[in-house]
């Protein structure tokens, strides 16, 4: 049996990536902490890439292990990309995202439709000991809406609205955010590289 680390601490995203790379024989996901490390990674990158490489090398280097790691955020182009690699941290980590959202919407007050376009990000990093790093990008484009809207989902989601569903991220189902989430789309994408790369 192969294992693979994936460095994260979110069980959501674990069963996610459990799920995409379900059907590869003789594969075992495992999370840092089922591999017993405790690293505390410093993510100084400033891009969702350097910081999705940084914690996957860091924890290949310490387990001598491939690693898949993940950075991701929001994008809004009104406000010149913001919050995007700070969006967990932003108005600080321990605000809610209900007060993170409304200071978001009120930043963008009497912004018309065509200026609120918005992208949630995903870098999924692979380190693979002795050989150089792979990196790929998924992205899902929309709109920051003018109220939160939904239960599903987390974080921006209620206010991250899909002009093609006439719905926000939070009111779609699970299954159905999954096929089309920027975290899907890189997941699968690094899946693709790391089969044709001979890797997995
Ligand atoms: P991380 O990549 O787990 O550190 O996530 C960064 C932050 O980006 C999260 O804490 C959320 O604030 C935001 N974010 C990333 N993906 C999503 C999403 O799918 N929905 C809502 N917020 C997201």
């Amino acid at each position: 049996m192969r294992t693979i680390i994936f460095a994260t601490g979110n069980e959501n995203k674990l069963r996610e990536i459990r799920e995409i790379m379900a059907d590869i024989p003789d594969l075992q996901i495992i999370s840092m902490k089922e591999a017993g490390v405790h690293a505390d990674i410093v993510e100084d990158g400033n891009t969702f890439e350097e910081n999705a490489r940084i914690k996957a090398e860091t924890v290949s280097r310490i387990t001598g292990t491939i690693v898949l790691a993940d950075d991701s955020g929001l994008s809004i182009d009104y406000l010149n990309g913001e919050p995007g690699i700070y969006s967990s941290r932003y108005l600080g980590e321990d605000t809610s995202y209900h007060i993170k959202n409304g200071e978001l919407i009120k930043r963008l007050e009497g912004v018309p439709d065509e200026k609120r376009t918005a992208r949630f990000v995903c870098a999924v990093a692979a380190a693979v000991p002795g050989e150089e790093t792979r990196v790929v990008r998924g992205v899902m484009e929309g709109q920051i809406g003018y109220e939160e809207r939904g239960e599903n989902g987390f974080g921006y989601d209620p206010i991250f609205f899909l002009p093609s569903y006439g719905k926000t991220s939070a009111e779609i189902s699970p299954e159905e955010k999954n096929r089309i989430s920027h975290r899907g789309k890189a997941l699968r994408a690094v899946r693709k590289v790391m089969i044709e790369e001979g890797i997995l």
